[in-house]
Parts: C-alpha cells; structure tokens; sequence
C-alpha cells in the first residue's frame, strides 16, 4: 500500500498566477508555477482541496474594514501598489487575496471534518506581513489570521497556535495577537531582516503575555541553530498552551540559496520542522493542521523544500 498514514490534503491552483507583481519582482507567478508543477507530481493519495473564494465577513474576521476598501478601490482603480505602504499590485490582485484567504478556511474545514487530518494550502500572495489595518511586504490579506479566527468563530474552538517558519517575522500576525491570550504565536525568523521587528523580549501584551514568541536566528545559520530554539522554547509555550489547533506559516525562504533570507536551512530541516509538528499536534490538537505557503524565492529550491514538507506531513 502506497497511503500515507493519515490523509494529506493539498492545495494549489492557476489561479494564483494571476496576481502580477511586475517585471524582476520575487514573489513572482514564475516562482509559483514551478512549485505548482512539482505539487502535480504528488501521488493521487494526497488529496487536492478544492478553491474556495473568501467572504468580505470572513476577511473582516481580521481586517478594519476601511483596509478590505482600500484594497478593493486600489485594484479596480489600476493601482501598482497598495496605498497602505510597499505591496505591489495588479487589477486581479484583490479578487486573487480573496481566493487565497477562502483556500485556507477550505482547507481548515475539511480538516475539521475530518476528511483529511492535515493540509497544505500552496496559495499567493502571502499573508504574514499584513497587519489589521494595513499590506506590508509582498502581503494584502492575512490568510493564517484568518483561519485562526475562524477556527474560534465558526467551529467553536478555544485555542489556537500558529507557527511561523518564514524567514522574515511575521509581524502582522503578531500585532494581530499581541494582547490575545487565546492565539499563541511564535516566530523563528532571521534577525535584522525585513520588517526588523525580531525582539526577544516580546512575549505578548496585556492579557496576551506569555502567548508569543519572536525568536531570531543569527546571520547565515543553518537549521540546527532553529532546531535548537524550537526545543528551548518553542515546545515548552506549545506545551503549556496548549493548542486545540495548529496553523503553520510556512515560509521557504530560510532555505540555503535563497535569494532574499540569509540562512543555510535545508530541505531535511523543513522535514524535520513538520514531523516536530506533527508530533505537537498529536499531543494536543487531535492531530489537526493547516499549513500555508508564505515566501519562499528560489523557485527550484520552494519546490524542493515543499515537496519534503509535504512528504513529511504524510509521515
Ligand atoms: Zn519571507
């Protein structure tokens, strides 16, 4: 028998290459063929999700509802960039955040229905950098925000975690959080990186003290460094979190050749990454995740380094 053990759902559509970020820019359609090629290699046991377009009241779940508008106008208007700061846009990129948001919920509801056990969304743009009122870096919608809050809204769950492995931190994830005792997040990101809010000694706000983490990774280190301070700390918060769900922001940009992220990671240290998962999910989360795709710019090295996630989270 070829079955993974638990059934694997993944996700990845055309659609996506219709976001145009514009001439040399890395978060590029170009990067996302390749690993949507590679994604079609998978054997027919990994089971393909299906698109799904988000609702406004689902994008709301996360973001002012001035920023959803601003997004919607800037894009029917023919903008390049989004007026909240550097995201580069097209015509389509809106209608593009909303199917990738939708993916993600899609992908947390089959999982919650038990159809499959663990997913893997391939979607763009990403989605980490985008704050509650605000795109930032290659993001406009939140799509791991999302889902968390949908986990809580539409299926009755307590407590969520997120894990980000993207090399850049994910700051608009944590601003999202910071005060909220009831979603942990925990970064592990390069230092001195884009968007150069890696800090320590930020553990959470207010009622959310203690349910964050933002862990930076010294220059040009390589995965055993991260896998170092995922057991020093990133599995003790987990385990006394207590998660009823785990959402990953996976970003492959820590891996060695990327053209952006300054670290060494290999492919075996995202395997190695998703079976810890794996393993804190069982503990806590009734075996329960959704991973999402974040960056990730040496398109040969994205796929490569997917395909070992993927791989790994059928066991
Ligand atoms: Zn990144």
């Amino acid at each position: 028998m070829n079955e993974p053990i638990q059934r694997v759902g993944v996700h990845y559509n055309a659609c996506y290459e219709r976001h145009d970020t514009g001439p040399g820019h890395p978060e590029s359609a170009e990067r996302y063929r390749v690993l949507e090629s590679a994604l079609a290699t998978l054997p027919p046991e990994f089971v393909r999700l299906p698109c799904r377009r988000a609702r406004v009241a689902e994008i709301l779940l996360v973001h002012e509802h001035y920023y959803h508008d601003l997004v919607y106008r800037d894009t029917e208007t023919f903008a390049d960039r989004l007026r909240s700061g550097d995201t580069a846009i097209c015509e389509e990129s809106y209608d593009v955040a909303l199917e990738a948001t939708g993916a993600v919920l899609e992908a947390v509801d089959t999982v919650m229905a038990g159809v499959v056990s663990v997913a893997f969304c391939a979607v763009r743009p990403p989605g980490h950098h985008a704050t509650a009122a605000r795109g930032m870096g290659f993001c406009i919608f939140n799509h791991v925000a999302i889902a968390a809050r949908y986990l809580q809204s539409h299926h009755g769950l307590k407590k969520i975690a997120i894990i980000d492995w993207d090399v850049h931190h994910g700051n608009g994830t944590e601003a999202i959080f910071i005060e909220d005792p009831t979603v942990c997040y925990i970064s592990l990101h390069e230092a001195n990186l884009y968007p150069y809010t890696d800090d320590s000694s930020e553990r959470g706000q207010g009622a959310g003290q203690g349910a964050n983490l933002n862990i930076p990774l010294p220059n040009h280190s390589d995965g055993s460094i991260a896998l170092q301070q995922w057991t020093a700390q990133l599995e003790p918060l987990i385990d006394a979190f207590q998660p009823d769900f785990l959402l990953i922001s996976a970003g492959f940009d820590a891996r060695t050749g990327d053209p952006i992220g300054g670290l060494r990671w290999t492919d075996e240290t995202y395997a190695e990454m998703t079976r810890r998962c794996l393993v804190l999910a069982d503990k806590w989360c009734g075996g329960r995740i959704v991973s999402t795709l974040e960056g990730g710019y040496n398109p040969q090295g994205l796929a490569a380094a997917v395909l070992a996630h993927v791989r790994a989270l059928a066991r």
